[in-house]
């Protein structure tokens, strides 16, 4: 089975082309967890309770809110590739209101 890469340069993670075709100035990306849940990037401010925490061990994922599919940062930054590492279901109830809070915070 092959496995979906999307396009990256100077293993930068800003810089992704999802597979699908979005990018953080199109529908931008999200910085999530190890299930892929957005993590709330706030300091000294309480975590909503749709979003997951920052993780203790700085293990980030970045994903796509347009189709799901989440890249882990630290192989981009140490291959200077992004495979997928999998995929989650962005209209799902929890995963949907994530990605809507997130958004609501940051814009
Ligand atoms: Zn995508």
């Amino acid at each position: 089975m092959d496995t979906e890469t999307a396009d990256v340069i100077g293993h930068d993670v800003t810089t992704i082309v999802c597979v699908c075709g979005n990018t953080v100035s199109k529908d931008g990306l999200i910085q999530a967890n190890s299930d892929g849940v957005p993590v709330h990037n706030g300091e000294n401010t309480p975590v909503p309770a749709e979003l997951a925490e920052w993780p203790a061990d700085e293990d980030l994922y970045t994903l796509c809110p347009s189709c799901g599919r989440v890249y882990r940062d630290s192989v981009i930054e140490e291959t200077g590739t992004a495979p997928v590492a999998f995929r989650v279901d962005v209209t799902a109830g929890p995963m949907a209101e994530a990605i809507r809070v997130h958004w609501n915070l940051s814009t």
